[in-house]
């Protein structure tokens, strides 16, 4: 069977700064496409897979930065670079939005050659993973895309990872909750949007209330991708 290669805009090494993952050493694989349209993404460059930015793979790989560049990579192509040039034995793959793609390939590939995987997804598209990745879902409700976030992404969630801005981010995190028929006892964790102080009042407030966790991007506090 041929292998499923996939747009991938950056790899690299750094610390998880999110969510039940925070602090561990991590490889980051980030795919190209998104049309879920949050109006304060940070990753705005991996919205579109135009022909006109595909690049080689040596391109890619270690050349981190905030670009629309892509290259075609197979998941043995993006092991072997793993194996040969990273220490982290955690890899997330995130995006743009990742669960455009079928991943099972990828996370089985990485999962059989002793990896652990996260996915960081919107769950606004089915996750077709393999069972023992690890699922993060941050629901993108009310975007522009119009996408809305599906009871199967829900179900798989290891952790929901919710943003936070504002009151009706927690009315939006609670209706959805509220609609899960399965998948109860999931790992909450609350997320203030650019550190902003009211943001994380509400978040420490939820938190307490609701046995909720509070996740802090710890890598923007010291400054690291
Ligand atoms: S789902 Fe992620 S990549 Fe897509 S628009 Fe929202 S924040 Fe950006």
């Amino acid at each position: 069977m041929a292998s499923l290669a996939l747009p991938v805009n950056e790899v690299f090494e750094t610390i998880q700064g999110e969510g039940f993952h925070t602090g561990v050493p991590s490889i980051f694989v980030r795919l190209q496409g998104c049309d879920v349209g949050c109006s304060w993404c940070d990753t705005k460059h991996t919205w579109q897979v135009l022909e006109s930015d595909r690049v080689q793979p040596e391109l890619i790989i270690g050349a981190s930065g905030d670009t629309a560049r892509w290259a075609m990579l197979t998941p043995n192509q993006l092991l072997e670079q793993f194996k040969t040039r990273y220490q982290a034995k955690h890899i997330v793959i995130t995006g743009g939005e990742p669960c455009i793609y079928d991943l099972h390939e990828l996370t089985n590939v990485l999962i059989t050659a002793g990896y652990s995987v996260q996915i960081e997804t919107s769950g606004t598209y089915p996750v077709k993973a393999a069972a023992k990745a690890w699922v993060t879902v941050s629901p993108k409700v009310d975007m522009k895309g119009g996408k809305v976030v599906i009871e199967q992404a829900l179900h798989r969630a290891n952790e929901i990872k919710h943003p936070v801005a504002r009151e009706r981010d927690l009315t939006n995190l609670k209706t959805l909750l509220t609609g899960m028929t399965s998948n109860l006892d999931v790992l909450v964790c609350l997320q203030p949007i650019s550190q902003q102080q009211r943001a994380t009042e509400l978040c420490i407030q939820a938190c307490i209330e609701n046995n909720w966790r509070l996740s802090l991007q710890t890598h923007k506090f010291i400054g690291i991708e």
